[in-house]
């Protein structure tokens, strides 16, 4: 990689700013001396004085400048928690929500969910002590389900506004509304980018509270052309800074767990092999699902002598701030959920990040000493190719879920919703149309019985209505542990480099003929059977955290299952009922076997293929069902299950045609089969 020559040039000159780097290092610093030593901490005083003052507070700072784990505290140490009430801040994030919570807990010197909280989708740490909480925009979003009011905040901090996720943006209309005949609630906006006055225009002129941030100056370096792998190339960049530049931490953005274990296995087994001859390297992983006891590595402080290397999806943007790093490396991707409103097909896509995003990346090799960043794009890449910003959420996915929500929130009016940007109006249609056809509206647009039924569910509404659909087709058993499974699914097969041939004969050893839903029941089903065993996950190169993180989510649902009063019971002999309660729910996600291995999505006519790692790979059944969309080299669906097509006519008669429906092969459907059905 070609900038590293550049590097080896300027060795020299760096080593002063080591030593320098290394000085500050061994100041270990107590809690107190770090949260007094954060950019926010001069401002206690005037920032409380403006809360008091104000009713919204737009507050705009640095990443890392104290915002997420200081304010609440000094909202709480303030008064605000005096009246049995409690301060909420939102994370776009869970890793976030529960690593910002667990050092504030430590800050505090509680026990965390006692005093300070957290709670996230399936998952609630919190008590009735709990005064300060942390949460995720979407937690937040169903709260308002149960206390349209937020009667039990006195503060409500919105945090990380400029990432604009979906809930994010639907949460600035819900809480703007409620400020009106709450008077005694305060609001906070807190954004770490410059997108401060449009907040303030959106909250009625709402005044901004700057916190001046620190930043040291980052060195950019581009690659001269662009890199065909950038995976290999972040990990040569990795190897290479740790053998030529002077001690500091790495911080590399990947797009997802799957590629962060590969750059770790790869990283692994390289710094092996170099031996003794380096200084020894610290690599640590970050990503959504990361389980907590992991994630409380990454802010451990390095060893003496050594180098951590964090490898992160854009979650370290600036939800996460880790403490040392000197050196960026930003291969220029994130993952990205598109909807296309055309096809209302969904997917999950690897996209070039935007020049804000990239900024944001470099900005956080400058926190505590001069930084560098190796952005493994051209510099032509970054000024012509580079979007200026990143599409906010709500304009390019697909509203579901949030449309579901509002309606049980009463809010029928959406075109008339106060949007900080609205979302494209054919997408909020489709959405409409979507939930109409699943039978959650009816054709006023008002929620139905069973539409109430699916808002108690925190998922997407296909996957609601699977869980609905279980009750007719009595396997309520079954259908809550594929949902539970499928909240998990991209994690539960461990794959080791060194190890592929065995970990995929033993994951064919759970295939089930019609597909993955099944498969990945079996696997759920066969490690009950060996109690939950650590060992027998081993055995069978299954990710016991991802398992045990299934069986939290089942208990989860199977809760609210009983709150819709849906009994469980089983129907493990007839799988062709479970398939039914699938298609149920995910009738959106047909396509038909076209040919040369290809599918054809029904509706769209979008070729698409059955993912490599799909039990049904070397099947290719005629009708299948996918669970999502991932684009990679190419469309792939990935948690595939054959289908017929007449169950379509039977749980989405207002969506299918039998016409659309016939098989070229078999003419001979009969054509009664359309007006037989009823949902
Ligand atoms: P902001 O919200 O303004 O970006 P934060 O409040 O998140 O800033 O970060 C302030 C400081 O707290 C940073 O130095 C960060 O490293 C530290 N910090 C945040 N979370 C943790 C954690 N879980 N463990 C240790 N330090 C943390
Ligand atoms: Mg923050």
């Amino acid at each position: 990689i070609d900038f590293i020559q550049a590097l080896q040039l300027e060795g020299n000159k760096e080593k002063k700013e080591a030593e320098e780097v290394s000085e500050y290092k061994k100041l270990r610093m107590t809690i107190e001396e770090t949260k007094k030593s954060l950019p926010v901490f001069p401002f206690r005083n005037s920032l409380i004085e403006a809360i008091k003052k104000y009713q919204i507070l737009i507050v705009e700072g640095e990443t890392g400048s104290g915002k997420t784990t200081q304010i609440p505290q000094y909202l709480h140490e303030a008064g605000f928690t005096n009246e049995g009430k409690k301060i909420g801040c939102t994370q776009p994030r869970r890793v976030a929500a529960m690593s910002v919570a667990a050092r504030v807990a430590q800050e505090m010197n509680v026990k965390l969910g006692n005093e300070v909280g957290y709670s996230i989708r399936f998952e609630d740490c919190t008590s009735d002590r709990t005064v300060i909480k942390y949460m995720t925009d979407g937690t937040l979003h169903r709260e308002f389900l149960s206390e349209p009011d937020l009667a039990s905040y006195s503060v409500m901090i919105i945090d990380e506004a400029h990432e604009r996720t979906l809930h994010t943006d639907i949460l600035f209309g819900l809480v703007k509304d409620i400020t009106r005949f709450r008077p005694d609630l305060k609001l906070l906006i807190s954004s770490a980018t410059l997108d401060a006055e449009k907040f303030s225009s959106f909250f009625d002129e709402a005044p901004i509270f700057r916190i001046p941030g620190r930043r040291f100056p980052v060195d950019i370096y581009y690659t001269k052309a662009p890199e065909a792998d950038y995976i290999d190339a972040s990990v040569v960049s990795v190897l290479q800074i740790h053998a030529t530049q002077p001690l500091g931490d790495i911080l590399v953005f990947l797009t997802g767990q799957e590629e962060i274990e590969t750059c770790v296995e790869m990283l692994q087994e390289r710094t092996k092999r170099l031996g003794k001859k380096l200084k020894e390297l610290v690599i640590l992983p970050v990503y959504a699902n990361l389980p907590s006891d992991m994630q409380a590595k990454i802010f451990e402080p390095t060893p003496e002598g050594a180098r951590k290397v964090v490898l992160a999806t854009n979650i370290a943007e600036t939800s996460l701030t880790i403490d040392n790093i000197i050196y960026v490396i930003d291969p220029g991707f994130a993952k990205q959920n598109n909807f296309n409103s055309k096809t209302g097909m969904e997917s999950l896509m690897v996209v070039p990040i935007s020049k804000a995003s990239a900024n944001q990346r470099a900005g956080r090799a400058g926190r505590v000493a001069p930084g560098k960043c190796f952005r493994l794009y051209t510099a032509w890449a970054y000024k012509y190719e580079l979007e200026d910003n990143t599409v906010p959420e709500i304009q390019r996915i697909n509203l579901g879920n949030a449309v579901l929500t509002l309606k049980a929130l009463g809010i029928n009016d959406l075109i008339h919703f106060d949007f900080l940007d609205p979302p494209p109006h054919e997408t909020l249609v489709l959405a409409l149309e979507q939930l109409y056809a699943l039978g959650a509206l009816n054709h006023h647009g008002e929620l139905t019985k069973a539409g109430r039924r699916m808002a108690e569910f925190p998922t997407d509404p296909m996957l609601a209505k699977m869980l609905l659909a279980s009750e007719k087709y009595k396997c309520s058993e079954e259908i809550v542990t594929i949902a539970a499974m499928l909240s998990v699914n991209s994690s539960v097969f461990y794959r080791p480099k060194d190890k592929i041939i065995h970990a995929d004969t033993a994951r064919k050893n759970f295939f089930h003929p019609s597909g993955d839903h099944l498969t990945l029941m079996n696997v759920y089903n066969q490690w009950v059977e060996s109690d939950f065993s650590v060992q027998w996950c081993y055995e069978n190169f299954i990710q016991y955290r991802s398992m045990k993180r299934a069986r939290d989510v089942r208990e989860q649902l199977a809760g609210l299952m009983d709150r819709v009063e849906i009994e469980m019971v089983s129907s493990i002999t007839e799988d062709m009922n479970i398939r039914k309660a699938i298609t149920a729910g995910y009738f959106y996600h047909i396509a038909k076997f076209s040919k040369g291995g290809h599918y054809k999505t029904v509706k769209h006519n979008q070729t698409v293929m059955i993912h490599p790692n799909s039990a049904l790979f070397e099947e290719l059944p005629r009708w299948v069902i996918y669970h999502e969309l991932v684009f990679t080299s190419k469309e792939f669906m990935r948690q595939v299950t054959e289908i017929e097509s007449k169950w379509l006519l039977d749980v989405a008669p207002h969506y299918y045609k039998a016409k659309e429906l016939e098989d070229s092969t078999n003419k001979k459907m009969p054509k009664t089969i359309g007006k037989a059905s009823k949902t």
